[in-house]
């Protein structure tokens, strides 16, 4: 198996794994939403001794509050791994800066307790192959999935 690399979205700080992926969580915490700005977190866990950076380690930024540390590339924004005081010896690598995400499915959800009501439904929502057209945009608000007319 060839090593598993990823890289922050301008390409500055990139990073290796030298051990396999094998849990993968989406975390729906209040916590993390807000840390990231998104609805839910998609994490690799790994043991922080794994995570190798291969250049850009003087950009990482890093953010701390209470537990968590979350770094991320100080030009690009990109959040790239946390780490937690409460799980000693791992890190947890942002999903979406993997350079080959797409054949690992995450493994189970936590923290559903505050998982927003609509992630159950989001395979059920109008789904797009590309971005909303120009043109499109107030026709998809005012009438809802193009595909649909
Ligand atoms: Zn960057
Ligand atoms: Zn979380």
């Amino acid at each position: 198996m060839s090593r598993c690399t990823g890289a922050c979205h301008c390409g500055e700080i990139g990073y290796a794994l030298t051990s396999k992926i094998t849990n993968i969580v989406n975390c729906h915490c209040n916590f993390c939403r807000t840390m990231n700005g998104s609805a839910f977190s998609t994490y690799a866990a790994l043991p922080y001794r794994s995570l190798k950076i291969l250049k850009g380690r003087k950009k990482l930024g890093v953010y701390q509050r209470d537990e968590g540390k979350k770094y991320f590339c100080s030009l690009c924004g990109t959040p790239l791994f946390n780490v937690n005081r409460k799980y000693p010896g791992a890190c947890m690598i942002y999903f979406g800066t993997l350079d080959n995400p797409q054949n690992i499915m995450p493994k189970f959800n936590v923290w559903c307790e505050s998982k927003l009501g609509w992630v159950d439904e989001i395979a059920s929502i109008c789904s797009i192959d590309t971005g909303v057209k120009k043109s499109q945009a107030g026709g998809v608000v005012q009438a809802g999935c193009p595909k649909e007319r």
